[in-house]
């Protein structure tokens, strides 16, 4: 089934042919495709009248004429061709623009599902298919204002409310799948369950997709081959959508394939959790606030898991992790029969190769603990938890959260923090920062961002703001 991609696509090709062109006559071989006007009304009207531009709003595609336009929808099948003869005309070619060229512009439709509608130029809107239709994803009107109580208000699954053409035009199933593994959703969580922030993250994701489909030319599969030839490659770049029993590309989970009202549904299990609790992952870069943040929350009663403390728990008191550890860095980390966070600290950080065997050795037991003390959490109905963790991107442990959250500080002021916190020099310090992601980069994975640049009293407010909306979303008692 064409899809917007699909049907941009049609429209893109379709302007660079036919833009200008006269119709000098059509040919109806199929009436069922017309709507609310006769045959003879429809010829008429299009007689002679020149092509001035297309347009597309979600699936529907706009042919300006002079004075009419033309609503054509595509719905299962629908495509066109550009032909120079009526030579290789097929049964599925239903109507036949002649046009002033000597060339040929045919529609068609194998199930006949398609639409062709006419009205007054610019006036499709009053067409009720079309005034039905809610906002189209890519409209840079379309906001998390329009979107989220719509989503908020219903039991349905996710999925298919961002199927429904009504509340959100332009996606179907193929991106649907897509935008919801890349906001990290689950298909079936009903609606009244997604947090405000996950909305922001379906849109931003969705028009991610979509934009990136467009440039590829949407996608060719099984039922559907855009007209004139043109294939789409967005195939090639599915991360989830006809994937089942593949391994995920990010967490390397098989896929899998349930059904959700009534469609094939494509997601992996891991990476698009099935449970109601909302986890946030909670990072910055050294010395820009982040305790500041994780600390806030913890006096407001919110869980966080603080990944550093773990791993330093697991350092006193994991006898493997501390017998893997000394075999790999001699008795020089070891103090007091323990071992010394700071001497293990400085023998790493400059050399990049020791850094990695370390996280090799410590990673696993860290995740294990997180991920026992998270089930922990959920199985007491916590409905939100935190976890602060340093190299949330760097890492990818924001795997393990449904948003991510950064707290943000301008490299100078943050340089200067840390020489006065860690009674280091500039170059030093800069050593530090720089050993991490840049705040640039991971600006570009988080859904919040904390601007930590000013007063205590300014981040806070900010706090207060993203603590009051969890609450109005329902995930804070
Ligand atoms: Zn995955």
């Amino acid at each position: 089934m064409p899809e917007l991609p699909e049907v941009e696509t049609v429209r893109q090709t379709l302007k660079n042919f036919i833009i200008g062109r006269k119709v000098t006559d059509v040919i109806v071989r199929y009436d069922g495709i017309i709507k609310d006007v006769t045959v003879e009304e429809f010829r008429t009207k299009l007689a002679n009248q020149q092509l001035k531009d297309i347009r597309r709003l979600g699936k529907y595609l706009f042919f300006d004429f002079e004075n009419i336009t033309l609503t054509s929808h595509l719905r299962m099948e629908g495509k066109y061709y550009l032909k120079d003869s009526l030579d290789t005309l097929t049964k599925h070619e239903h109507i036949i623009f002649v046009l002033d060229n000597g060339k040929f512009l045919t529609y068609h439709d194998v199930r006949k599902f398609g639409t062709m509608e006419i009205t007054d130029l610019h006036k499709e809107s009053e067409l009720k298919s079309v005034k039905a239709l809610g906002m189209e994803i890519n409209d840079p009107m379309l906001s998390v204002d329009y979107l989220y109580p719509l989503l908020k208000k219903s039991n349905r699954a996710i999925k298919s409310l961002l199927l429904d053409q009504h509340i959100v035009c332009g996606l179907g199933n193929i991106y649907v799948d897509e935008t919801l593994f890349s906001a990290r959703i689950y298909p079936e969580k009903p609606g009244s369950n997604i947090s405000i922030y996950q909305v922001d993250k379906i849109i931003r994701k969705a028009r991610k997709v979509i934009n990136k489909a467009i440039r590829l030319g949407g996608t060719t599969i099984r039922t559907y081959q855009s007209s004139l030839g043109v294939d789409g490659l967005f195939q090639n770049h599915l991360n989830v959508h006809t994937l089942a029993g593949e391994k995920c590309k990010f967490c390397n989970d098989t896929i899998l394939k349930i059904r959700v009202g009534g469609r094939g549904t494509y997601y992996c299990p891991t990476c698009q959790r099935n449970d109601d609790t909302l986890i946030i992952g909670l990072t910055g870069g050294i010395a820009t606030g982040k305790t500041l943040v994780s600390d806030w929350f913890i006096k407001n009663k919110v869980n966080v898991l603080d990944a550093d403390k773990i791993y330093k728990k697991l350092l006193k008191t994991n006898k493997i992790m501390y017998n893997e550890i000394t075999r790999e860095f001699g008795e020089s980390v070891v103090k007091d029969k323990q071992i010394d966070t700071s001497a293990l600290g400085k023998m790493v950080f400059s050399d990049k190769e020791l850094r990695l065997k370390l996280n090799h050795i410590t990673h696993p037991f860290v995740i294990r603990e997180l991920e026992r003390q998270i089930d922990n959490l959920k199985n007491k109905g916590k409905k939100l938890i935190i976890l602060d963790i340093p190299l949330l991107y760097e890492f990818k442990l924001d795997s393990y959260s449904d948003i991510s959250m950064l707290v943000d500080l301008d490299y100078d002021i943050q340089i200067k923090r840390l020489m006065k916190r860690d009674h280091i020099d500039y170059d030093l310090a800069n050593k530090k920062i720089n050993s991490q992601l840049s705040m640039d980069t991971k600006k570009k994975f988080a859904d919040i961002i904390i601007d930590n640049n000013h007063s205590k009293a300014e981040t806070e407010k900010q706090l207060v703001k993203i603590y009051q909306t969890l609450r109005s979303d329902g995930f804070v008692n």
